[in-house]
């Protein structure tokens, strides 16, 4: 049965930082990795001359961990997040870590901070951000020689409040948020960083998502700024494949539901010019699951798809069965969950 909880309005939870008990870190020194130390401490103590601040060695993962029906705890997909880290880490020359020390990290901090993770039924989550960043003093450029791996969780609320709810977007040609052959298919800091001026320039538009094409010819679709694009066309999931795009891990799930509902699933360029062919379109990731994307201006246009006050019968069913996967009320065939005891 479920443990005692701290004393929060669960119902109310916005997507924000709130203190837990514990953060769990672990240290890189001499070429080796330490044991994960849970610690009370929120601050950290860095040189001034580390990588991570002045040449943006870093890179993070997000991820949540639920209370099922029946009262236990569990983490969606934790390997696919370690896969992705690693990959990251690698291609900003951060030291590999092994899978187990990554998911033992996720365990051991998800167990120690029981209380917040949200009771069943609330649609909330607890939310898990490890990050890796270069410490240590040095001023030329070269990889760090010491390295701080941490997990901090904090209960969130469901993305968007009573269901979900559409949004616009914005294809902001002016900017891009990576480069043909750089990072943007890694979970670095400077992805973001990048994407502050496009988020922007959308939101002073009026819309508060942007989507941006591939930074080579600016003719296919990429992803949005935070979240991998998918379109439904008749019965089949279509969704990006480029060399930019953070390949997203709620996207990779959504497409197996997809096949498994009978859809057939398009891995493929999309041509900006296919947009107004699409019937629903979403944007997937931890986060909000699927944010259905009901207008797109694109070169002074309005692209209009389904309804604007609620999510189209596609997306729902999607969003339906992964949720309801994660919160253990649909059979976990895929065995995407992992116990924390
Ligand atoms: C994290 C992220 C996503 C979503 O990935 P998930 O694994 O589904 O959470 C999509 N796009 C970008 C740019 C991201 O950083």
């Amino acid at each position: 049965m479920s443990s005692e909880k701290a004393k929060l309005d669960w119902q109310n939870l916005t997507f924000s930082y709130r203190k837990t008990d514990f953060n769990i870190r672990y240290y890189y020194k001499k070429g080796k990795w330490s044991k994960g130390e849970l610690t009370q401490d929120e601050n950290l103590n860095l040189h001034m001359a580390a990588p991570c601040l002045h040449y943006g060695q870093e890179c993070f993962e997000g991820m949540k961990a639920f209370e099922t029906k029946n009262g236990k705890i569990v983490v969606f997909r934790p390997e696919e997040n370690w896969k992705r880290l690693q990959k990251t880490s690698e291609r900003i020359s951060i030291p590999p870590m092994p899978q187990k020390m990554f998911v033992d990290a996720v365990k051991k901090v998800v167990a120690a901070n029981k209380k917040f993770v949200p009771p069943y039924g609330t649609g909330a989550s607890l939310y898990m951000r490890p990050l890796v960043i270069g410490t240590g003093a040095r001023v030329g450029l070269g990889p760090a020689d010491e390295y701080t791996f941490l997990i901090f969780v904090t209960p969130v609320g469901p993305y968007y409040k009573g269901g979900i709810h559409p949004v616009k977007a914005l294809i902001a040609t002016e900017f891009d948020r990576a480069a043909p052959d750089g990072v943007g298919d890694c979970k670095v800091g400077g992805n973001y960083a990048a994407g502050l001026a496009a988020a922007r320039f959308g939101y002073d538009k009026g819309y508060p998502v942007v989507l941006h094409l591939d930074p080579k010819e600016k003719r296919f679709i990429d992803e949005f700024s935070t979240s991998n694009f998918i379109g439904i066309k008749g019965n089949s999931y279509v969704t990006p494949k480029s060399k930019s795009i953070l390949p997203s891990i709620t996207n990779e799930s959504l497409s197996i539901i997809a096949k498994d509902l009978g859809m057939k699933v398009e891995r493929r360029p999309i041509d900006v010019a296919e947009l107004p062919e699409f019937s629903e379109i979403g944007a997937v990731g931890t986060a909000a699951v699927v944010t259905p994307v009901t207008t797109i201006h694109y070169k002074g246009k309005n692209l209009k798809f389904g309804s604007e006050k609620e999510a189209g019968p596609v997306i729902t069913k999607l969003y339906n069965t992964l949720t309801g996967i994660q919160y253990g009320d649909i059979k976990d065939k895929h065995k995407w969950l992992v116990e924390v005891k």
